[in-house]
């Protein structure tokens, strides 16, 4: 038996490297972490948190707007970007200490700095060379801009989250989910937005009612969405003075921004680890190719989260990273299954969804049966807000399962979570009926959904 530094030496501190390594030394391995940027990675640092925390900040607006309706009367309303900045830059700060603490509270060795393979059971990192018996690839993804001529002067999600100054007016590039919530941050921060998608439907990953009833909604809120448009080039403007950009779209009508922001895809993050030449195989999108159990054409090494470019979501990468480290250092459990995730979209209204959209029950089910309402809730009676709930449910005739349950309203991600344990223990429509509602709440028309559609 060759004798190692280390049992398992993870590279990336991300949502599923801490995870894999926190649980890999609870369950008795000595290991050790690479960290180059920041403790918690994207979700911590530019992803799930800092996103949150500007959604709430943008809903802000609406609220206080809302407000008066129920008797409330509040002066005009100033809003201080920078004040929000630092107030997000100080609870990250609190959050990479809360990881270090985590990391070293199980023993973990947290070293900072980029770590590359060197082979099967070799990393490099401060040209110092360590061994472990296994190497955990956790290293995420990166967005990925289209190289569009002027490019350069776009920024991507990991710069908006830290702009000098709250831009007049921006133009988001995308339909998918960092697109929409930021197009809904900005707009919600008093920007004028102006979303960019190439497609005709936004989300389209999802349920089609969940996009089309999105773009109606966020056009009511005043944004501008224009579909079937793309950019063709950004340039500084000659007609504003200062930082201002004109872009020319694809179809020959042109803009004038502050700010164009691409949120058009991540791509994992595999450049330059020596990969390939430590012999693990990458698929065509560069993600590392893994077999069920995480692990790559190299028998020592695995890897679990971004990198792998299956499900790009954090709890996915904490659960593929206890997988791991569970099947390595504990009982070897059973695979991991990426049926009926649930997941939430942060644009305003939000999105929340788990199990299969029609289209996709009604071909792998044949006959189906769908429920579905809309209506404006009890709470906007008295704002004025034509804001409007969608809500559907996607059953299968013949066992009577709830295939799918979809929303678009306001806390659909906290709606979703619990209807996904439902799911999870295979419902039928018949116990959804048979549930008792909450009244008065938007939640309970999940359980009271009579009529098919
Ligand atoms: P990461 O969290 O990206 O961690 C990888 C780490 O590896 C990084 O810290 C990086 O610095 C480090 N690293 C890379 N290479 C090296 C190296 N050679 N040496 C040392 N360290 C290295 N998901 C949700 O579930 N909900 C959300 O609301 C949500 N919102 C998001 C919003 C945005 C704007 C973005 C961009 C993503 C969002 N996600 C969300 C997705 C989520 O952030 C990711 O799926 C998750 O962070 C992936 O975790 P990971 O461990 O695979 O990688
Ligand atoms: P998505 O894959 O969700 O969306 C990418 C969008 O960009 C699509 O609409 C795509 O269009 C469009 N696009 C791709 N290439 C181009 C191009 N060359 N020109 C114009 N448009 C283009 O990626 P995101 O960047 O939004 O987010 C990355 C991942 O991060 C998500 O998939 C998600 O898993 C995760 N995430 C999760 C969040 C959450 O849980 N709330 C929030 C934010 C991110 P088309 O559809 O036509 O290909």
């Amino acid at each position: 038996m060759p004798q190692y530094d280390y049992d398992l030496f993870t590279i990336g501190a991300g949502s599923g490297g801490v995870r894999a390594s926190r649980y890999a030394a609870r369950l008795g391995a000595r290991v050790a972490v690479a960290e180059e940027r920041y403790l918690g990675g994207t979700c911590v640092n530019v992803g799930c948190i800092p996103k949150k925390l500007f959604s709430y900040a943008a809903h802000y607006g609406e609220d206080i707007e809302h407000a008066a309706g129920y008797g409330w009367r509040v002066a005009a309303p100033g809003f201080d970007w920078a004040a929000l900045v630092a107030n997000k830059d100080r609870e990250i700060a609190r959050l990479n200490t809360v990881y270090a603490k985590l990391l070293s509270g199980a023993g973990v060795t947290l070293l900072e700095g980029r770590a590359t393979l060197v082979d099967a059971h070799t990393v490099e990192l401060g040209g110092k060379r360590i061994s472990a018996r296994y190497i955990l690839i956790a290293t995420g993804g990166w967005p990925v801009i289209p190289p569009v001529p002027g490019a350069e002067l776009a920024i991507s999600s990991n710069e908006a989250f830290h702009l000098a100054r709250l831009p007049r007016r921006v133009l988001v590039v995308g339909g998918g989910y960092i697109a929409v919530e930021f197009a809904s941050i900005f707009h919600g921060l008093g920007v004028d937005t102006t979303l960019v998608y190439r497609g005709e439907r936004l989300i389209k990953e999802f349920d089609a009612d969940l996009g089309t009833f999105l773009a109606a909604e966020m056009k009511t809120k005043g944004l501008n969405i224009r579909f079937r448009s793309n950019i063709a080039r950004i340039e500084r403007s000659t007609r504003d003075a200062g930082s201002a950009l004109h872009v020319a779209l694809e179809d020959e009508t042109s803009l004038e921004t502050d700010c164009v922001m691409y949120a058009t895809g991540r791509a994992p993050n595999t450049r330059g680890l020596g990969l390939e030449q430590a012999g693990v195989n990458l698929a065509q999108s560069g993600a590392v190719a893994v077999n069920a159990d995480f692990q790559s054409s190299v028998p020592s090494i695995y890897a679990v989260g971004d990198v792998i470019d299956r499900v790009l979501l954090t709890p996915v990468a904490l659960a593929e990273g206890m997988f791991v480290a569970e099947s390595l250092f504990g009982s070897s459990g059973r695979s991991l299954e990426y049926e009926n995730i649930p997941t939430a979209v942060f644009s305003n209204p939000n999105v929340g969804t788990v199990g299969l959209s029609e289209a996709r029950a009604r071909e792998r089910h044949g006959d189906i049966d769908v429920y579905r309402t809309t209506f404006g809730s009890l709470r906007h009676q008295l704002t004025g807000s034509g804001e409007k709930v969608l809500m559907k449910l996607v059953v299968d005739r013949k066992s009577d399962r709830v295939l799918g349950v979809h929303m678009v309203g306001p806390d659909a991600g906290e709606i979703i979570q619990g209807f996904a344990v439902a799911l999870k223990c295979g419902a039928t429509k018949r116990q959804f009926d048979a549930t008792i509602g909450i009244h008065p709440t938007i939640a309970e028309e999940f359980v009271t959904l009579r009529e098919a559609v």
